[in-house]
């Protein structure tokens, strides 16, 4: 059998909305969590004649042993589906998430966002919303979960169904084309199989809509770019930058330019685990061997473009930008740390030219603050590359960051060129 292809999937949501109970019964249903530690709950629970339970014991007894530090399989968060190999990546709220999905060291292919029926869409539903798909996030799947807790209660699902959407909306996304399944994280309805409990829902398992995700495009028909992660020099061989591909493809013979460094080479060979590709294509990690480029002249934070197609260099862009994490106010004048691909560049926030909060425009632009959705003018203190998200978007992603944590993440709408 070929080997199936692998999404990386990210499951969010509101606190207590069901997140990793969710986690918990798609790798159970799976069949990624190692029977023994099921065996183990379940023995327990039986002990204490709470074996209907045992799936909650599961739960909680592997929530326990992850806060002692104790290594275990689910760790690992990796399942199959019949057409796909999943890995669970980190949820917000961890502290490194919204820089890695920046960076693209794991950023999500499609996203769950769980909405309890009880309550329907909360703050965090909103913030999870709008970070997906600032963040670029395509594909998204919407769980309505806790079913079990309204007694499979349709309208409770439609209300909680129709917050959600409207949010989906603010942010420009179609919902038409995003499932909507009521789900039971905690009795299993409609995860794995279709549930008798929601004879009013015709749409696919949870399961059925993991399996009609398509796999990310790989954007072969832009121009190349490489963000530059590290260089070296090999003896007998010369410069070897190494780098992802983000758009385009890399061949031998190809005239490269590094920007902002404004360096050129041609492109020798390119490596990925130590073999030689006649060609690189998004998503491959590469060393390439640049020949007329010297070590010094290039450094981590440039991108490799094609020279009639250059990377491009910005005195000033536009972004829209969410503010996640800052302990005050965002003010004109602000200048945090701008994570975008592999550069880290202090620049400086000259103009708020319109802000959301709670979804209302604001009339007073003085301040933006945590919550808040803004679009802002940014000059890079030093040479900077970055690009329209729309055109790039790996390129257009960016994390602020400032005192140690994230404070906002936006995306690059409009260059002025430098
Ligand atoms: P998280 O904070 O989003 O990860 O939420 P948890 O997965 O920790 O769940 C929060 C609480 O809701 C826990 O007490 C769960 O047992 C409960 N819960 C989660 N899913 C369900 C469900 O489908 N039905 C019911 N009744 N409770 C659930």
């Amino acid at each position: 059998m070929a080997e199936k292809q692998h999404m990386n999937l990210v499951i969010i949501g509101h606190v207590d909305h069901g997140k990793s109970t969710l986690t918990g019964r798609i790798l159970l249903e799976a069949g990624a969590i190692d029977p023994h530690i099921i065996e183990k709950y379940k023995k327990e629970a039986e002990e204490k004649g709470k074996g209907s339970f045992y799936f909650a014991w599961v739960m909680d007894g592997l929530k326990e042993e992850r806060e002692r530090g104790v290594t275990i399989d689910v760790a690992h968060k990796k399942f199959y589906t019949d057409k796909y190999y999943f890995t669970v990546i980190d949820a917000p709220g961890h502290r490194d998430f919204v820089k890695n999905m920046i960076t693209g060291t794991s950023q999500a292919d499609a996203a769950i966002i769980t909405c309890s029926a009880i309550e329907g869409p909360q703050a965090q539903t909103k913030e999870h919303v709008f970070l997906a798909t600032t963040l670029g996030v395509k594909q998204i799947i919407v769980a309505i979960n806790k079913m079990d807790a309204v007694k499979y209660d349709q309208a409770k699902y439609n209300e909680a169904k129709e917050g959600v959407a409207k949010l989906l909306k603010m942010v420009g996304n179609k919902v038409e084309n995003i499932p909507f399944i009521p789900v039971s994280a905690y009795c299993g309805d409609n995860v794995k199989v279709k549930s008798e409990n929601t004879p009013w829902y015709s749409g696919p398992t949870l399961f059925q809509a993991l399996d009609n995700l398509s796999v990310p495009e790989k954007h072969t028909e832009k121009p190349l770019r490489v963000p530059v992660q590290d260089v070296y020099t090999i003896t007998g061989i010369g410069t070897v930058p190494v780098g992802r591909v983000e758009t385009g493809v890399m061949k031998p013979n190809m005239k490269v330019i590094f920007e902002p460094s404004h360096a050129t080479g041609v492109v020798k060979s390119i490596e990925e685990h130590h073999e030689q590709l006649p060609e690189a294509v998004p998503g491959d990690n590469v060393g390439f061997n640049v020949g007329g480029v010297a070590k010094n002249d290039i450094k981590r934070g440039d991108v490799a473009g094609p020279v009639d197609n250059p990377p491009t260099v910005a005195k000033s862009f536009t972004a829209q930008i969410i503010v996640l994490n800052h302990p005050s106010v965002i003010t004109v004048g602000y200048t945090p740390v701008f994570h975008v691909h592999t550069a880290q560049v202090a620049c400086q926030i000259t103009e708020i030219c319109s802000a959301n909060r709670a979804g209302k425009p604001l009339t007073d632009l003085s301040f933006i603050k945590n919550g808040d959705n803004a679009i802002v003018k940014v000059k890079p203190t030093k040479p900077l590359v970055i690009e329209p998200a729309k055109d790039f978007p790996p390129l257009g992603r960016f994390a602020i960051r400032d005192m140690g944590q994230t404070v906002a993440a936006g995306v690059c709408t409009e260059v002025e060129k430098a």
